[in-house]
């Protein structure tokens, strides 16, 4: 089961962890609004909340207090295959022989049917149809007879795919990241501690300092009195695949992920989208909030030079940027819309156009992506019935042409608009008066140095891992993951 989320761990010198996990959960809500939970240890016991809904819907008062001991670990999630039902909701508990584990996931396995199989066949009981419960169990067995270190070692050997994993084995809490890196998770200090999250914002939120990404196929182990981390290196891959749509549409913008401030990589990518593929307009406008830094870069580029890459002349002021679409932010996922002619109204439910950069005025729209078109259609239709000119459609991202198997809620092939169309007919279909996209040499360029380091999926259809019925070839010569993971102990 593919599943988009955010994950977080900490340990503290004595002080409960509960607070601080609730406001790293906050901070990390973008990646998962289906359901929230925390597990904590109090050195005896292992406590654990998990409920549906929102963060701030899904913990009481009283339910914080009950969650005792300075270590713990939460996660956010948004299920993007299987049903929507609680028993899939994280962190996933379970109490063993050698004491109790709790675990959440970001990310998506490739062979969890198998591994699960192979578990069920030696007695292990599943209740969900997650990936998680796989990974549990079978870290669970592991730990029978092997330490933490070589249980995880073994269990990373075992499961094939993507996850950024924060585990709490008692009042221990773990994190450990894909040989690939295709999901992220960094580390940071606190004041009383270490903390493990996804994304660096969380750590801000608590005001502490980002030490640095966890590396590809790398365990930390926090320590329990929340003096510091030890690391262990268990896989070491000569490729990663950290995936690019994290930088370009998933992620906060304030986050630094591999790195990279996602704000500014946002900023740079909308500077080579004018470089690329810019066109001279009255107005660079975002669609909000998603295409904000793209059109900030894309308008900073314009500023400087003509669309040929020419210098401006001194008395051409370029294009100007401006917000022509006012979002209402209380428009959220529960909206019912029940016929077609109300998912129409959506729209100007959410949206709603300023007419004085609007009207008259030839617009270039900047959006990070485009998955089905929905809203592309939707929001070339609004301009223009409020008077634009003209709409020329710029994106911050190559065409989506293949669904994500490495865990970002994308679409089915079916249902992505450049699976099967050219440029020039997606822009017939979304009524632009042009449309232009990112390349992925420039997104490459702009996120790292080898193009080989990026999962690109979704936009080459060149996997990391086999997918059943995908071709997975990646433009790389590089060890299998079984050849690599086959590594002694
Ligand atoms: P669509 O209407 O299906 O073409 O979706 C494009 C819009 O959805 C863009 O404004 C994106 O910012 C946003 N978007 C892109 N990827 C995703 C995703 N995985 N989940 C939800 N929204 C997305």
């Amino acid at each position: 089961m593919t599943e988009k989320c955010g994950v977080v761990g900490i340990s503290l010198d004595g002080r409960p962890a509960s607070r601080p996990l609730y406001y790293g959960l906050y901070a990390l809500q973008h990646r998962g609004q289906e359901s929230a939970g925390i597990v904590t240890h109090d050195g005896f016991q292992q406590h654990s909340h998990v409920s549906m809904g929102l963060v701030g819907d899904a913990f009481t008062e009283g339910d914080l207090e009950d969650l005792n001991g300075s270590a713990g670990i939460g996660h956010v999630r948004y299920p993007t295959a299987g049903s929507v039902d609680s028993s899939c909701a994280q962190p996933f508990s379970v109490s063993f022989k050698s004491g109790s584990l709790g675990l959440s996931h970001n990310g998506n396995l490739v062979n969890a049917a198998e591994v699960r199989e192979e578990l069920a066949g030696i007695g292990h009981a599943f209740t969900s149809d997650g990936d998680t419960e796989v990974i549990a169990h079978d870290l669970a067995r592991n730990l029978l007879d092997a330490d933490l270190v070589r249980a995880v070692k073994r269990t990373m050997d075992r499961i094939h795919g993507s996850y950024a994993l924060t585990i709490s084995h008692d009042d221990t809490i773990m994190g450990v990241r894909d040989p690939q890196g295709n999901r992220p998770l960094c580390i940071g200090e606190l004041e009383d501690g270490y903390i493990l999250a996804s994304e660096s914002a969380a750590i801000d939120t608590l005001d502490g300092e980002l030490v640095r990404d966890v590396r590809p196929g790398e365990l930390v182990v926090l320590a329990e009195d929340g003096s510091g981390f030890d690391s262990y290196q268990l896989v070491d891959l000569d490729d990663t695949a950290h995936c690019f749509f994290e930088h370009v549409y998933f992620a906060r913008p304030d986050s630094v992920i591999d790195d990279s401030l996602v704000y500014e990589v946002r900023r740079n990518l909308g500077r080579k989208l004018w470089a690329e593929s810019g066109v001279e307009s009255d107005v660079v406008m975002p669609v909000p909030d998603s295409g904000r830094a793209f059109a900030s870069g894309y308008a900073d580029a314009a500023s400087e030079t003509t669309p040929g890459g020419a210098d401006r002349p001194e008395d051409d002021d370029g294009v100007e940027f401006a917000e022509g679409l006012m979002k209402n932010r209380y428009v959220g996922r529960t909206f019912i819309m029940p016929t077609q002619d109300e998912r129409e109204r959506a729209v100007r439910l959410k949206l709603n156009p300023i007419k004085s950069t609007v009207e008259g005025k030839s617009i270039t729209l900047i959006d990070d992506s485009i998955v089905r078109g929905t809203t592309s259609n939707q929001l070339v239709s609004l301009l223009r019935d409020s008077g634009a000119a003209e709409v020329h459609m710029r994106i911050g991202a190559p065409p989506i042409v293949a669904p994500c198997y490495m865990g970002i809620d994308m679409a089915t092939r079916e249902e992505l608009i450049a699976a099967d169309k050219t440029v020039e007919e997606i822009r017939e279909e979304i009524d632009a008066d042009s449309l232009a996209y990112l390349s992925t040499e420039a997104v490459a360029d702009v996120l790292a140095t080898d193009r080989t380091d990026l999962c690109m999926g979704c936009v080459t259809g060149e996997y990391p891992y086999d997918i059943a019925g995908e071709e997975t070839d990646r433009p790389v010569s590089r060890p299998t993951i079984e050849a690599a993971m086959s590594a002694d102990d």
